[in-house]
């Protein structure tokens, strides 16, 4: 039976209370030991598992240390040490340019703030609240990826379609101590059990209190279709 809670404050007491439970020590899963390593595996784990961006950073930052290591590698090479990830010449355009300004503009130095982070090529508001939160310790919003959108979606916490928009509103209804782990939360049941295209709703904490629960409801939120015709059974 999936209801909704009264209000989105109870829904979303309920839903931390919950989570927090069941993945106690949840966190970022890319690996990285300084600023610059998590911007450059931020920027390619758009679209790409952290399991695999591990998998090729392990490597890469052996042989890439500094910003000048990046901005004076060329196209072809840096594409092809990362050349099984997602989009791999965009992101190694990507990581040139924006290890160019910041050996230009910040003396070699990952900048602390979401203007400076936002201006460089490849980084958006995401990926600049990920190098905030897990490189400078600076909280300025919430990372809004994909499990967080199709979960907060699917759980009628917001109807917002784009990432910024739910960021926005998401900011009005997580308490403000809990911005970091929302996002790890979400991202762990979104891969434990509330996939994408199967999402398994009799093993889920949260079924009670989901209106998209396929125990009880049709149609998927996210999505806005039917179980039936999509998403799986
Ligand atoms: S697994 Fe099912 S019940 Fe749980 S949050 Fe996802 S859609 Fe809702």
């Amino acid at each position: 039976m999936g209801t909704t809670l009264e209000s989105t404050d109870e829904q979303m007491r309920e839903l931390l209370e919950r989570l927090h439970e069941e993945y106690p020590d949840t966190t970022i899963s890319l690996r990285f030991s300084n600023r610059l390593e998590l911007l450059i595996a931020v920027v390619l784990s758009a679209q790409c598992t952290d399991e695999r961006v591990n998998t090729v950073t392990a490597g890469l930052f052996e042989k890439y240390e500094t910003a000048e290591d990046y901005a004076s590698a060329s196209q072809d090479e840096l594409a092809e040490d990362i050349s099984s990830i997602t989009y791999y010449n965009s992101k190694a355009g990507y990581i040139r340019d924006a290890c160019s300004q910041i050996i230009d503009e910040h003396d070699g130095e990952v900048p602390d703030s979401m203007s400076a982070l936002t201006d460089l090529p490849g980084v958006g508001r995401k990926t600049a609240n990920v190098v905030l939160q897990h490189g400078h310790d600076v909280v300025e919003g919430i990372v809004v990826d994909t499990h967080v959108q199709r979960l907060t979606r699917r759980l009628g916490i917001t109807d917002q379609h784009r990432p910024e928009a739910i960021e926005q509103e998401l900011m009005t209804v997580v308490p403000e101590g809990e911005w970091v782990q929302f996002t790890h939360l979400l991202i762990s049941h979104g891969r434990a059990v509330c996939s994408a295209r199967n999402p398994t709703c009799s093993a889920c904490v949260l079924e009670d209190i989901c209106p998209s629960s396929k125990l009880d409801s049709q149609v998927d939120l996210d999505s806005g279709e039917s179980w039936d015709s999509g998403s799986g059974a």
